[in-house]
Parts: structure tokens; sequence; C-alpha cells
């Protein structure tokens, strides 16, 4: 082959809409054209999104970023979504659906790291942790006295999960370790992990009726929008606690804030919210036994990076003719 005549060997092209690391980035690049949002910190502007998803086969986004029927209809050879998430209600999937467009999400890998930190924010509400390092330091710490910050026990206390999968199997795992009594609400039944973690199953006004902790680990969707809503918190000892590491929308935020005021429950430790980042004035960041933490459930660098490894495998499997085996719908 002289040339002339030598094959022009075109990359199929991809958006990228957060800085990788290196050498995922430089993974990428080997295959394809790519364009970055250079940023760890920023998001992507929706115009750069809209403007560079135009021409793309592939974009590789994160749960920030709004993927909606506009977003997909953008773009007329647009092949793969490759969330870097497990969760992936920030994605139009009935309109990515209509388009024989593949989703893929990264189930797994961050499933013990984000255990530890619901687990860690159960402990923190419970026992006050925030609160008491900030006396210290603001020098408000002036005696040993006995019901200074005293909080509630984790260890015999009764934990209902809410969507005992991955992850709330995980917290379930770990509670164990504390002598907790187990009880969940699922959309199906998991007898394998009822006969190994001697879990429970019980109804969910039960559940919240029984639990000192309640634990929310579904995905948001249309079934679990408002899931735990005033009735719902209206169930729950006056002494209990609300963990959310699952997604924002699925406790409802006013009503929380409502249970809280009226010491319907005890307090709440939240990782998610409506609206992130929450804004600085929302009544949620004033109120007393609340933990908020800005959704770092699976922020471990071992396991963002895996996250990232995974998203690009995901991507390149799509692109390359395959399944990509992370695939969602
Ligand atoms: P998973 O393995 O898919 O587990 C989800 C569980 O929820 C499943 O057992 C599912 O039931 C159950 N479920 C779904 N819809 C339900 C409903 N309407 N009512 C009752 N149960 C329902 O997912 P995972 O890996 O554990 O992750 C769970 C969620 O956590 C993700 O979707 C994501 O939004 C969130 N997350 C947050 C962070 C963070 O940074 N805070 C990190 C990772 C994940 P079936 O078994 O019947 O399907």
């Amino acid at each position: 082959m002289n040339e002339e005549q030598e094959e022009v060997i075109v990359k199929k092209k991809v958006l990228i809409t957060r800085r990788p690391p290196k050498h995922v980035l430089k993974m990428l690049e080997d295959k394809f054209d790519v364009t970055v949002w250079d940023s760890e910190e920023e998001q992507i502007p929706e115009k750069f999104l809209l403007e560079n998803i135009k021409n793309k086969d592939g974009i590789l986004c994160l749960l920030t970023e709004n993927i909606n029927e506009d977003v997909i209809n953008n773009n007329k050879r647009l092949k793969v979504i490759s969330n870097l998430a497990v969760g992936y209600n920030n994605i139009d999937i009935t309109a990515a659906n209509k388009r024989d467009i593949m989703v893929t999400n990264t189930p797994g890998i961050l499933t013990e790291t984000t255990a530890d930190l619901t687990f860690g924010l159960m402990l923190a509400t419970s026992r006050r942790l925030i609160e008491a390092s900030e006396v210290v330091r603001q020098g408000k710490w002036k005696t040993w006295s006995p019901m200074f910050l005293t909080g509630m026990d984790v260890h015999g206390a009764t934990l209902g999960i809410i969507g005992l999968g991955e992850i709330g199997a995980a917290v379930a795992r770990r509670a164990k370790g504390f002598n907790m009594n187990l009880l969940y609400y699922n959309r199906s039944k998991k007898p394998e992990l009822e006969r190994s973690l001697g879990i429970k199953y019980t109804e969910k006004d039960q559940l919240l009726k029984e639990s000192d902790y309640v634990c929310i680990l579904t995905p948001l969707s249309k079934e679990t929008k408002n899931l735990i809503s005033k009735r719902e918190l209206g169930l729950m000892k006056s002494t209990s606690i609300l963990i959310n590491t699952s997604r924002g929308g699925i406790v409802n935020e006013a009503d929380l804030r409502e249970a809280i005021l009226n010491e319907d429950i005890w307090g709440a430790g939240l990782d998610v919210f409506d609206q992130e980042p929450i804004p600085q004035e929302s009544p949620i960041l004033d109120l007393p036994n609340v933990v908020t933490l800005p959704h770092i459930g699976s922020a471990s660098i071992k396991t963002r990076v895996n996250m990232w490894e995974m998203a690009a495998q995901n991507l390149i499997k799509a692109l390359s003719g395959n399944i990509p085996p992370n695939l969602v719908k």
C-alpha cells in the first residue's frame, strides 16, 4: 500500500465531562478523539455540554450532569452514555432507549466504600461527632459534664434498611459487628441474606415503627421519590435517626425539617440532597442533630480511581461493538 492508498483510520469521538486521572485519559486518547471538560472541581457548563456532545459517539459523564432528552437528542450518532456512578437517575433512560443508546454505570466497586461512609455517618450523627469536634475547636469545652454532648447508642440498637441491595447488605454486615438487630424492607425479598445475616423482612411501616436507625439505600426512581415523607417520619420513634446515603428526593426535605423541629425523630445523617450543592440558605443546614455531608459516599481515592477505570472500560467496550459489562438498560 503506498501512502496515497493508506487507509485513514478515523477515531471515534468521545466527550468526558470532568478531568480523569492521567492514565485513564491516556487509555481513552489511545483509542478515541477525546474532548474533556478539563476541571476537577467545576461542573461542565450546560452550554459546553450541549455544543460538544453534538458530534460524539460516546460520553463519559458524572451524576452532576443532567443527561435529559434535549441533551440526548442534540446528537444523532451517540452510541453510549457511560455514567461514573452506580445510580443513573441523572440520565433519561427512556429517551436513551428510544434511540438504542447504551447506558452503563459503575456498580459493585463502590459498595464497601459507600457502606463505610454510611456506617460512619450513623456513628457521627448518633454520637454528635461533628458538633463535638466544633466544641473543642471553638474553645467551648469547659469541663467534663455527665450529660454533655450525649447521644444515642448504636450497639444493640435496631437498624432498618430500606433497599437491601449491594450497599444495603454491606451496611448490614457492618451492623452485625455492632450487635444490632437487623430489619429490612425491599422490593423483592432476599432469603439468602436473611439466612446469612440474620436480617428479617418487615413491611415498610412496621420497619419505620420498630427501628432506632432507618437507613435509605434504594435508587431514586418514580417509585422511591418522596418514599420518606411526613406520614413515614410520623411512624418513626422520637428517639430514632434517619440516614440517607442514596439520593436526594427519596426523603422529603421539608417534611424532614418539620419532623426534626417537632422532635418526631431525634436526628438525621444526610449525604445527599434535593439540590446539590445544597443552597447555603437551606433550612436543613440550621437543624440540630443533623449531620450533612457533600455526597461523598464513594469518595475514597482507590474507589474513585476504580470507578474512572470501570467507566472508561464500559465506554471502550461499547464503542468497539461489544456489550459493555455494566449495561443498565
Ligand atoms: P442496588 O444493588 O441496585 O440496590 C438497590 C436496592 O434497592 C435493591 O435491592 C432493589 O430491590 C431496591 N429497590 C429498588 N427500588 C425499590 C423500591 N421501589 N422499593 C424498595 N426497594 C427498592 O444498588 P446499590 O449499589 O446498593 O446502590 C443503591 C443506591 O445508592 C444507588 O442507586 C445510588 O443512588 C446510591 N449510591 C449513593 C452513593 C453516595 O455517594 N452517597 C454511592 C453509591 C450509591 P431489588 O433487589 O428488588 O432490585
